[in-house]
């Protein structure tokens, strides 16, 4: 018997974890010392270990190579050999006859790891000799990256997890932590056990609303009127701080203008908050010695997501609460690796170490590492993942390589993602399961799956934290990069690395933000937070140190902008709104919680749809119903569960199941800036069956 001391790969909590391995098995989980959970564990980090074991629960384990070599024909297994030479002519063919732009790829923000992530990004730029590389970013904190790259330089949460118990006041905003980080919810509990004041802004009584001092009940879609109503009394109620505004910041001036029209008085009716609950939310928020924003995908997945990040920065900004313990800005990021899947370049306009696509020097200095033309790279930045069904449809994009994302699952409007995939001359899915979009594939590369391999995530606070192998795999499967690279190979582009040791040295000489995050230093500190740019230097736990801003004046941009509703109201047709939200015990897709048994038997209904009592009443539906809900695009059946806690005119749907799966129903409005879809509002009708 053996303990293999790991981390959690279903958050960016980045939970450590000891997996308890027995004659090659797992038998069981306990929460180890890590830097953001101190021993706790949720459910999922507890149960969420046992699809290594048995895949017969719910969806196949992927388990050798296989080629269908005609749509709608049956999969034939294959050698690898012949899947990578198959796949590498395939992709040669596309390249020759439609040009790099026409191929698009994904990285993974799930249990592949940083080295993977670098060598598919590294794949595409120099192998395909395009930009056109994402990842699931794209599709919940896109804005998050977008928006604080603008206002304060960097894309990321600016103060450490472990700190947000810290801080004197917490503002959740459209952030249910319990169900999407439950250990980071455990700190926000200790926040306000340590005296700290919450206050909430979220249109559900989630269960921080319960621990809160206040819980602002704004309505679905109002988010900015309510930023530019906190921004309007900071400035109108004389609470910001003025020698600091003049200081570090950049905007002030034009700030008014943009929020005059936005007293609390004025948005009342917006946002369905009392003007009195919004000034006394920024009173409070302004007189705490510290304070913390942080928020969810309640902000981002909307189409003005990019600006009210930059509104909540401008919050933070215009109070000073930056660069120091407890004060900070905080998008905390769900899947475990989805930080580490910006940070290590997969996006189709940034380098690794978030280097920008079209700037030459950059260029220049990753083709000379790679030994390529520099002219050979592409200048301009890719295609985004929610671009690729339009441009599939239009014949843009012909091949498809997706590894470690499932998007006839996950993406907004299905049918449209559905047709975009049918459209493709090629599509590959390398994966650990036979997800619902591994079932449309030419061809299929199985991976080895978390436990199955080492590697480094980068938690939701920037920590770098080594994550390792506790079992060998049992079936005919090979590591991520390793298949990238056998490709890249087959291709012409020599590519060999012998472990992913080679691959992290690589990146970090490669990037001044992680050149002194070496895998030595990773042993000795266990989570070592970007930026770490020297060998001698401990990581960053919290950003904008002596308030220097990464941006190009080294000063914190201020920003408003006029709110703008949602692209598509609820009418007499469509009179609800629906909302997607998350299921605590199940992760992304499913595909790995779902083959858990405990997890299973936790959650196994598939889908459901939230309403509260008195919109049941008028639709005459019963609790435990079946009903069809409905929308511009699609129509889908699932069970009524009522619920007292959300408010009434909106229905919630989590997207983690197959049936009843709202994905059919959500409409990809694109954030203009991120192009992020507004998933968390479209216009939908209930009936009974
Ligand atoms: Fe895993 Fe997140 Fe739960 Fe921690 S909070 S155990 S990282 S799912």
């Amino acid at each position: 018997m053996k303990k293999v001391t790991t981390v959690c790969p279903y958050c960016g909590a980045g939970c450590k974890l000891n997996l308890v391995v027995d004659n090659g098995k797992i038998i069981r989980a306990e929460g180890a010392n890590g830097a953001t959970n101190q021993g706790e564990l949720c459910l999922k980090g507890y149960y969420g270990w046992d699809f290594l074991n048995d895949t017969k629960l719910l969806t196949p384990r992927l388990t050798q190579p296989m080629i269908r070599r005609e749509r709608g024909g049956k999969f034939e297994a294959v050698s690898w050999d012949e899947a990578i030479q198959y796949t590498a002519k395939r992709l040669s063919e596309i390249k020759a006859k439609y040009g790099p732009r026409s191929i698009m790829t994904t990285g993974s923000s799930r249990g592949t790891g940083n080295e993977t992530n670098f060598v598919m990004q590294k794949f595409v730029r120099a192998v395909i000799g395009s930009n056109n590389v994402d990842c699931c970013a794209r599709v919940c904190h896109g804005p998050s990256v977008a928006g604080l790259r603008q206002t304060l330089g960097n894309g990321a949460m600016s103060i450490s997890i472990e700190g947000i118990e810290k801080s004197n006041c917490l503002l959740v905003f459209g952030y249910n932590c319990a169900d999407s980080h439950p250990i980071v919810a455990r700190r926000v509990v200790k926040a306000r056990e340590n005296g700290a004041k919450i206050i909430v802004c979220d249109p559900r009584k989630i269960e921080t609303a319960r621990i809160a001092d206040q819980h602002l009940q704004l309505k679905n879609g109002s988010n900015m009127a309510l930023v530019n109503a906190f921004i309007y009394t900071l400035i109108e109620e004389n609470l910001y701080d003025k020698e600091y505004v003049a200081k570090y910041t950049e905007g002030f001036n034009g700030l008014w203008d943009e929020v005059k029209d936005y007293a609390p008085e004025q948005v009342e009716e917006i946002t369905g908050v009392a003007a009195s609950d919004i000034r006394q939310a920024m009173r409070t928020y302004a007189a705490a010695p510290s304070a913390v924003i942080m928020w969810g995908m309640g902000v981002t997945q909307f189409g003005q997501g990019t600006e009210v990040v930059k509104g909540l920065s401008t919050v933070a900004t215009l109070t000073g609460n930056l660069g120091r313990e407890g004060a900070g800005v905080a998008p905390v990021r769900g899947q475990n690796n989805v930080q580490g899947g910006c940070d290590m370049g997969v996006l189709p306009d940034l380098f690794p170490g978030y280097q920008k696509v079209t700037d030459p020097v950059a260029r220049e200095k990753f083709a000379k590492a790679w030994g390529i033309d520099p002219e050979s790279m592409d200048k301009e930045e890719g295609v985004r993942i929610t671009q690729v069904p339009h441009l599939a449809l239009e014949g843009k994009i012909k091949a498809y390589y997706i590894m470690g994302e499932d998007p006839l699952q996950t993406e907004a409007d299905l049918s449209l993602v559905r047709k975009g995939i049918e459209a493709l001359d090629f599509l590959v899915v390398q994966d650990i399961f036979m997800t619902k979009t591994a079932e449309q594939a030419d061809v299929i590369l199985p991976a080895t799956s978390w436990g199955e391999h080492g590697g480094v995530f980068t938690c939701a606070d920037r920590g770098f934290q080594r994550f390792e192998k506790a079992i060998e795999p049992q079936y005919n499967v090979k590591r991520d990069w390793e298949i990238i690279s056998l490709i890249a190979t087959e291709m012409g582009y020599p590519m060999h690395y012998e472990n992913n040791q080679q691959i992290w040295d690589e990146l970090r000489e490669l990037c001044p933000l992680y050149y002194g995050a070496t895998y030595e230093k990773m042993e000795g500190l266990g989570h070592v937070q970007w930026p770490c740019p020297t060998l001698d230097h401990p990581g960053t736990p919290y950003l904008y140190k002596n308030n220097e801003f990464a941006t190009p004046s080294g000063k914190a941009q201020l920003f408003a902008t006029a709110w703008r509703a949602p692209a598509e109201i609820p009418s007499s047709d469509y009179p609800l709104v629906l909302c997607t939200v998350r299921e605590v015990g199940h992760y992304s897709c499913r595909s790995m919680t779902g083959n858990c048994a405990a997890l299973k038997a936790l959650a196994d209904e598939p889908g459901f749809v939230q309403i509260h009592p008195s919109d049941a009443k008028v639709l005459g539906v019963e609790d435990q119903q079946l009903v069809w809900v409905e929308s511009r695009r699609g129509k889908v059946i699932t069970r009524v569960n009522f619920n007292e806690r959300i408010n009434p005119g909106a229905v919630y749907m989590t997207y983690q199941w197959w049936i009843g799966a709202c994905n059919e129903l959500t409409q990809d409005n694109l954030d203009p800036t991120s192009k992020t879809p507004e998933t968390k509002y479209c216009a939908v009708k209930v009936s009974a069956v």
